[in-house]
Formats: C-alpha cells, sequence, structure tokens
C-alpha cells in the first residue's frame, strides 16, 4: 500500500506560532513575554480549579452524552438560545462543517483572518472561497453576499483575528437578509469589545454564533468552547457531533467559570486599559481593537524579521505573515501581564 497523505496535508495546515518561542528560549532572559496567541496571561480563578479538580474524580466514566449542567449554565447565562458545546470553538467549527457543508461545495471567508476555518473547510473536501477585506480591513458586505450564492455556510470573524476591527451587528442583520446560507460569527473575542450580537439570534434564523472560554475565562488548553445555534439546527447537530468531545473536566470547569464575572471583567478592564496605552506608547501605527490583542503596522521591516527581532529581546509575537491576503508587514501583539506589555513597548520602539 502506498502510505499518503491527502494533497491538503501534504505541505499546508494550521501554522502554530512556535519558531519565536524556540529563539526567545535562546534569549537568555529569564523570563519571556509571551504575546503570540492572545490567550489569558493569568490562571483561572481558584473555584474554576476547585471544580476541574473535583471532576477529575469522576473521569473513568465517559462523560453524559450532553454536559447538560453546562448547558444550562449557559442559558443562565445567556437566556434561552439553542447552544451546542465543543472541543474548543474549533470543535464546533469543524462539526458544523460536516453537518452543513458537502464536499465540494463552497465556502466563502471573510479574509485576511483565522486560519482555521479554510484548514477545516478544506480538509472536508470544500472549495474555500476567501472574500477580500478593503484596505481599512472592513467586510465588503456586497462581495460576502455575493460570494454565498449557492454556499451552504460562510465564515465571518467579529472582532477579527488578526486585524482586531469590527463588523457591527447592524451590518450583520443585512448580511443575514440577504443570503440564504448559514453564517458562522466568530465572536471568539466579543467579551473584550462594546457590541452585542445576541439579539440577531432572534430575528434570524441563518446565524450560529461561536464562543469560546479559552480567552476571557482563561481556559485555553482545556479546550471548550460553544455555539447559540438556530432552532431547526441544535438536533441535527447532535447526530454529527463528535462523541462525547466535551470532556468532564472542561465542562465542569467552564460551568464554574461563568459563574466568575467579577474575574472576568478584571481581566476585561486590564486588557481595554493596556489596548489604550499600546496605541498611545507604541511608536508604530497601532489598529483599533475590540480583542485582547492588536495589529501593529511595522512597515517597512517584515513580519519574520521583527518577530524574529523581539524574541531576540525575549518577547514573542505573531507574525502575520501566515496569514492569507494580508501584506507582509504586520505583527500581532497579545495584551499580557503588565511586565510584559511593558517590555514589549520598550523594545518595539527600539527597533
Ligand atoms: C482562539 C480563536 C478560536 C478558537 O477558540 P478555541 O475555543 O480555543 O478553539 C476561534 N476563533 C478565533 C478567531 C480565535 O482567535
Amino acid at each position: 500500500m502506498r502510505r499518503s497523505v491527502r494533497r491538503c496535508y501534504e505541505e499546508t495546515g494550521y501554522v502554530y506560532a512556535t519558531g519565536a518561542m524556540e529563539i526567545a528560549r535562546r534569549s537568555g532572559k529569564e523570563r519571556i513575554a509571551r504575546l503570540a496567541s492572545n490567550e489569558n496571561p493569568f490562571p483561572p480563578p481558584p473555584a474554576v480549579l476547585d471544580a476541574a479538580i473535583l471532576a477529575l474524580r469522576g473521569v473513568n466514566r465517559y462523560p453524559a452524552e450532553e454536559p447538560r449542567a453546562l448547558l444550562e449554565a449557559l442559558r443562565k447565562f445567556h437566556g434561552e438560545y439553542h447552544f451546542a458545546a465543543g472541543a474548543g470553538m474549533d470543535g464546533v467549527i469543524e462539526t458544523l462543517i460536516r453537518l452543513l457543508v458537502e464536499p465540494g461545495q463552497r465556502v466563502p471567508v471573510a479574509t485576511p483572518t483565522f486560519s482555521f476555518y479554510g484548514v477545516a473547510a478544506t480538509g472536508h473536501g470544500a472549495e474555500v472561497v476567501p472574500v477580500q477585506r478593503r484596505a481599512d480591513f472592513s467586510v465588503d458586505l456586497e462581495a460576502f453576499a455575493r460570494a454565498m450564492e449557492g454556499a451552504p455556510l460562510g465564515f465571518l470573524c467579529s472582532p477579527n483575528n488578526p486585524t482586531g476591527n469590527e463588523t457591527t451587528p447592524r451590518e450583520i442583520a443585512r448580511l443575514l437578509d440577504g443570503i440564504d446560507g448559514v453564517l458562522f460569527l466568530d465572536n471568539a473575542y466579543v467579551d473584550f469589545s462594546d457590541l452585542d450580537y445576541r439579539p440577531l439570534m432572534e430575528e434570524h434564523d441563518n446565524l450560529v454564533i461561536g464562543r469560546t472560554l479559552s480567552k476571557i475565562y482563561a481556559l485555553a488548553g482545556l479546550r471548550i468552547g460553544y455555539a447559540f445555534l438556530p432552532g431547526w439546527l441544535a438536533e441535527p447537530y447532535r447526530r454529527a457531533q463528535t462523541p462525547f468531545a466535551v470532556s468532564t473536566v472542561a465542562a465542569a470547569a467552564a460551568e464554574a467559570a461563568l459563574g466568575e464575572g467579577e474575574w472576568a471583567k478584571g481581566y476585561r478592564d486590564h486588557v481595554r486599559g493596556w489596548r489604550e496605552r499600546f496605541v498611545r506608547e507604541i511608536r508604530l501605527r497601532v489598529y483599533p481593537s475590540g480583542a485582547n490583542f492588536v495589529l501593529v503596522d511595522i512597515a517597512p521591516r517584515l513580519s519574520d524579521d521583527v518577530m524574529e527581532a523581539l524574541a531576540h529581546r525575549g518577547v514573542v509575537v505573531r507574525s502575520c505573515r501566515s496569514f492569507p491576503d494580508l501584506e507582509d508587514h504586520y505583527i500581532r501583539v497579545s495584551i499580557g501581564e503588565d511586565w510584559e506589555n511593558e517590555r514589549l513597548v520598550r523594545e518595539i520602539n527600539l527597533l
């Protein structure tokens, strides 16, 4: 038998931010500022850790078919919507593609953006159709609606990764009125913005909103995300999902995390304060952001060069070179702890 993998995985796939970390480890700095992956720099609050540890005692058993307590907690938190939980929002995205897209069908994606939509859709045999954002990274809604003609599912991220800008709920409503397919609206960073897209669920049955506990609730390593589904998708989603995708521990931690509103607000305020300071203090073009990171234009230098230069100084940021449809002179910088952010500002201004 020939040992071969499918062509879409021969060379490409998800791009991890690892190179800079290797360089930073060799920088001789005692502490490395890790600002590449939009993680919460703080460990989860004690009540969340306690809930996770308690849940560990039960891991000899499979989780329940549905993480009922978590779904109930989500309804308490957000209101009476239909929810699906998965192994990170990424897990939900994968299930949704499986559920809605036939191999060969088109899947529009507003680019530049988070790469996993394309990776997952391509892996499913779909044809990814990039719809390039304008120079200011706003979405060309007419072009996106045209690309959605005949497409079962499309992806739009707001606040967008890696650009940080937002598409307003009003614009999303207009887009939903003009398309037949389902829009996956990625709200991974919505907790850091002032916008609320949830009311759109009441008026539109072709909208899925993706959310994650990886960022605001500091659970990136546990892999837990969820989505708001229109009613007609709730039951089919259950049939399509990976069995037991949400671990007992992740479900318990997520449920506890939803009760930590004050803690989350503290991190949100930290992010919002530093977002403004980055704009004021970094002597380069910093784009306005609704997320826990900012995009920095480092022209005429190149993304990888600046990423490497900062890594040598003990600061790991994300080079944006691998984002399709984005020019090669941007880096993405997450908001970290005070000392990390202070070092970033100091070092980037010395470049
Ligand atoms: C981090 C991120 C996710 C993934 O979230 P997980 O729940 O950790 O899988 C999804 N979308 C965007 C835009 C992200 O940046």
